[in-house]
């Protein structure tokens, strides 16, 4: 299954699949289910962790404009694939991710 949008291998979730380089997810036939978001995705991978001991870092909330964010780095599945930042705003919460 490669993305119809950037042409990226995805990779498959319970109901979807979905891209692990530009997010477009893609739902699988016969679910019927509402699609997995993006944002639904990267919040649950940041809920593991306690956000006190994450490294932070400076870079601008798109949402609020807050200077200072939370980071993790997520490792994804396939070896070919790229490393993903995840931020999350120290102010506002708002989480997005940028590609390594
Ligand atoms: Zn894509
Ligand atoms: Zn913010």
């Amino acid at each position: 299954m490669f993305c119809p949008k950037c042409g990226s291998l995805m990779h498959p979730e319970e109901k979807a699949w979905i891209c692990t380089r530009c997010g477009h997810v893609v739902e699988k036939e016969g679910s019927g289910e509402v699609i997995v978001t993006k944002a639904k995705e990267t919040r649950d991978i940041l809920v593991v962790g306690d956000e006190e001991t994450l490294p932070r870092t400076r870079i601008r909330c798109p949402k609020c404009g807050n200077n200072e964010a939370y980071w993790v780095l997520r490792q994804t599945r396939a070896a070919d694939e790229p490393e993903t930042r995840i931020y999350r705003c120290t102010k506002c919460g708002h989480t997005w991710r940028e590609y390594a």
